[in-house]
């Protein structure tokens, strides 16, 4: 039995592992699912039937990332993490992990450190709990985050929703938090391909109420999407897939493959404690 990074969604007491739950000593208990993660989740904090992305929207996603095309950022968060949280015994918070691809770089860089990724999606958590052993997987709402208040030297969310107040509340006076955002050119070749009037995207100022802001660091650069698959899973990821029409769809199916610019930003915190 061993002390998780996880707070009880019932009684905020800390939760212990042992081989089939996790339980805190008020007697609630959590399974674990085959793969390692454990649900938190209260059902009513769901606003689904089956929370965030599903099984599909998973599996494009992880064969895209896979593919290579975004690890110019795997290896700029990696390097940004090892410059706030690879010390020893440092508590590392990954908000919205996904199927883990980031979250296995973020383990790699800090591999002394105490890793937990909380998502929504309990298909992203079976694909980020297989590959990634050494980090504590938890399906979690972003909003209402099952983590005990200042026990985290570190949090990270990259493209997932922000919520400044629980990252501030689990963050430690002094920790630090990193977020990646889209830049404004991020995809402007495949948007280029779909609509016939694409918009860069609305960057908004890097100032956060209630954090420091400690410095910036750009990632751009213009990659060739190679094959018709990659494509297709790419869209699959984007929030185009959700509204874009079908003949703009067919563009892109005849497609083989597209040369697209890629932007995104680290931005980095120091949280500011209340007095
Ligand atoms: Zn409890």
């Amino acid at each position: 039995m061993f002390q998780s990074c996880f707070s009880c969604p019932v009684c905020k007491s800390p939760l212990f592992y042992d081989e089939r739950t996790v339980s805190c000593k008020n007697g609630h208990s959590f399974d674990r699912a085959k793969s390692g993660y454990v649900n938190l989740l209260q059902s009513n904090r769901k606003h689904a039937a089956i929370p965030g992305d599903n099984k599909e929207m998973v599996a494009a996603r992880r064969a895209f990332l896979s593919a290579g095309y975004y690890a110019p950022l795997q290896q700029a968060v990696a390097e940004e993490v090892k410059k706030y949280a690879a010390f020893d015994g440092a508590t590392i918070l990954d908000v919205g992990c996904g199927e883990g691809y980031y979250t296995k770089a973020i383990a790699e860089a800090a591999s002394n450190a105490n890793i937990a990724g909380i998502d929504i999606s309990k298909s992203a958590l079976s694909v980020a709990a297989k590959h990634v052993k050494s980090v504590q997987f938890a399906v979690g709402s972003v909003f209402h985050l099952p983590v005990a208040d200042n026990t985290c030297d570190l949090v990270t969310e990259l493209f997932a929703p922000y919520c400044g107040e629980e990252f501030a509340r689990v963050l430690k006076p002094g920790g630090v938090f990193l977020s990646v955002i889209p830049g404004a050119r991020h995809l402007f070749g495949l948007k280029t391909l779909l609509y016939d009037t694409p918009y860069e995207n609305a960057v908004k100022p890097f100032s956060l109420p209630g954090f420091t802001f400690l410095g910036e660091r750009e990632i751009h650069q213009t990659i060739t999407i190679q094959n018709q698959t990659d494509l297709w899973n790419l869209f699959s990821m984007t929030p185009y897939a959700y509204r874009t029409k079908r003949e703009a769809q067919q563009k892109l199916l005849s497609c083989t493959s597209l040369t697209t610019e890629i932007s995104f930003w680290i931005l980095a915190y120091r949280v500011i404690k209340g007095a």
